[in-house]
């Protein structure tokens, strides 16, 4: 039996990063970015204004002050989107709203605060441009302008190579104008479960059966770190329906099969990977997720090209098969997709209960972690047989009790990997 890391290691290394594709910004969320972005315009374009207010030169309003308001005739009004044809010269003001492009001749803009327009609103009817205004503050040079260029400037780089696409992303290549970008594709994962109990959740029970739940399970985790799920089914536990429903899936990055590992009569998976590839192990010193098998399936892509498809052979107990994609199915398709950061998230938790360890695994035991007064406390989530999924459900974390500790009790400092942070 392998520990935890070699078989991580043994996967990441046929784990590919995949090719490069081109795609709308709007569907790269997560993605990683395959290509530098400079930009070819300056943002803001043009120096604006930050504020409502008045477009002035600074000198006129030396001494304006609240009881000594300075008055300057309005020219203009000037509103986002459009560029005043006139320009601002002694004596006068350009009444400009948020976001307009600074008219020519103003170097400062006054906020209506501190002008007298808000009386004037007050005092007129038909909210008609007024005829002066009065400036109650002192203006220096730049006062509310933001500069051309001052976000980004034309020519810069923005976004480099190797970046996770996430909704800032987004907004930064829309504010460029790019539509779509260069990136590191998403894996196709194809989704084999395995059982002559399963029936799919579409059809009705009978004695004996079960609905097949690992499909889904897998399938969500699949879609929630980035890759797409290709659904094949359910097959028996006969060699020739598990090989015949492979052969649909030959053409995805990754297979996972649910199932047929353990060391039953009908356990065909490893078999299956013996034969129709190489099988690179079986078994991992871990609980749940010893049956874990490993290898690669030869195949034929849709355009004919003949490969090695890693073959992940999951355990079929419902915890188990989610517990070995956290841990080994994830890292592989992040490292596909150009992504650097391979673990999840972990803290060190003080345990609330006692846990033992029987036979020398590395147990990942389902848990809530909570933070309470800077710490973090886990408290496992009940019985731990990996057939229970709610305690998949109920959990947020998994905690990891080494292989070499035999019992471990409350108040001892345990490391827990985050599933997600919290529960609510
Ligand atoms: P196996 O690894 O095939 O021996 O399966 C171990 C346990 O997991 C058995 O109790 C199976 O019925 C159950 N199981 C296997 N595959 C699935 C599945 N796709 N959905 C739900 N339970 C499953
Ligand atoms: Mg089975």
């Amino acid at each position: 039996m392998i520990s935890v890391e070699q078989a991580l290691e043994k996967i990441l290394s046929y784990a590919g990063i995949l090719e490069e594709e081109e795609k709308p910004i709007l569907d790269c969320l997560g993605q990683v970015l395959a290509e530098d972005i400079y930009s070819d315009i300056n943002i803001p374009p043009l120096d604006n204004t930050a504020m409502d207010g008045y477009a002035v030169q600074a000198k006129d309003t030396l001494n304006s002050a609240q009881e000594s308001p300075r008055f300057l005739s309005v020219i203009d009004t000037v509103a986002a989107g459009y560029i005043s044809k006139r320009e601002v010269k002694p004596g006068t003001a350009i009444r400009i709203m948020t976001g307009a492009p600074i008219p020519r001749g103003a170097d400062s803009v006054v906020q209506f605060e501190n002008t007298d327009e808000l009386l004037r609103r007050e005092s007129s009817i038909d909210r008609q441009l007024p005829g002066e205004i009065g400036i109650l503050c002192e203006a220096k040079v730049g006062l509310n302008i933001r500069r051309a260029g001052e976000d980004i400037t034309k020519g810069s780089k923005v976004l480099s190579k190797g970046v996770i696409i996430r909704p800032s992303e987004v907004g930064v290549l829309a504010s460029l104008g790019r539509s779509k970008v260069m990136v590191i594709r998403r894996p196709v994962v194809a989704i084999l479960a395995t059982g002559d109990e399963l029936v799919d959740i579409n059809q009705s029970l009978s004695p004996g059966k079960i609905y097949n739940s690992n499909t889904y399970s897998v399938a969500a985790l699949v879609l929630r770190y980035g890759g797409i799920p290709k659904i094949l089914g359910i097959a028996l536990d006969s060699e020739d329906s598990v090989v015949a429903s492979l052969r649909q899936g030959l053409d995805a990055d990754m297979l996972i099969t649910t199932g047929g590992v353990s060391a039953g009569d009908y356990d065909v998976v490893k078999d299956i990977l013996a034969k129709e590839g190489e099988i690179a192990f079986w078994t991992v010193r871990m609980k749940p997720g010893k049956p874990l098998a490993f290898g690669t399936i030869r195949g034929e892509s849709k355009a004919g090209v003949v490969r090695n498809i890693p073959h992940l052979g999951l355990p079929g107990n419902p915890v188990s098969s989610m517990v070995t994609f956290e841990l080994f199915v994830r890292p592989a398709m992040l490292k596909m997709m150009g992504k650097k950061n391979l673990v999840k998230p972990t803290v060190e938790a003080v345990l609330e209960g006692p846990v033992v360890n029987s036979d020398g695994r590395r147990i990942m035991a389902r848990a809530v972690v909570r933070e309470r007064d800077g710490k973090y406390f886990a408290q496992l989530t009940g019985p731990q047989g990996s057939g229970i999924l709610t305690s998949m459900s109920l959990a947020n974390a998994l905690v990891v009790i080494p292989e070499d500790k035999a019992r471990m009790e409350a108040g001892d400092v345990v490391q827990t990997m985050m599933l997600d942070w919290s529960k609510e």
